[in-house]
């Protein structure tokens, strides 16, 4: 990239990210764009269920409580997910990593990551982009699990 096409490209990202930055929706894909230059899993041969849970996570319109309920009143803190007892917000990051309702879907793909002596040292916000950055695939495929799972529960579907 020349030098003109790269001061272009970063005066047209700020100028996105400074429009954007308000909009809570966007507030997991903002901290993902700063963090990898490049988007990896766009280059990931992934099925189109995996894509598209992905990229709803990414994009913060992955259907959670903390935003199914947006239009309701109420404090950020106040909107603990229903899925479990843990009192927790329900956003993307109790859902992928703590949320005790995808436990065993969580050791079943996440096991060695979670285990790992790095992920164990590092804030839950790291450790919420770790999975994301570096592990696309496998949080592509507990996505889609976890989401079969909820559905099944709330609507009863196979
Ligand atoms: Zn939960």
């Amino acid at each position: 990239m020349s030098l003109f096409d790269s001061r272009l490209h970063n005066y047209y990202l700020s100028m996105w990210k400074r429009g954007i930055i308000d909009v809570s929706k966007f507030r997991t894909y903002v901290k993902l764009t700063t963090m990898v230059e490049q988007e990896s899993c766009v280059k990931l041969n992934l099925r189109k269920s995996q894509r598209s849970c992905l990229a709803q996570l990414r994009c913060g319109i992955l259907p959670l409580r903390i935003e199914t309920e947006m239009y309701i009143v109420e404090q950020r803190e106040e909107r603990i997910g229903r899925f479990c007892s843990e009192n927790s917000i329900g956003d993307e990051s109790h859902f992928v990593l703590d949320c005790s309702f995808y436990t065993e879907l969580r050791s079943e793909h996440f096991e060695d990551i979670i285990s790992h002596v790095k992920y164990l040292q590092m804030s839950n916000d790291e450790n919420f982009y770790h999975v994301l950055i570096n592990f696309p695939r496998k949080t592509a495929e507990y996505l889609v699990d976890a989401i079969k799972k909820r559905r099944q529960v709330v609507f009863g579907q196979v």
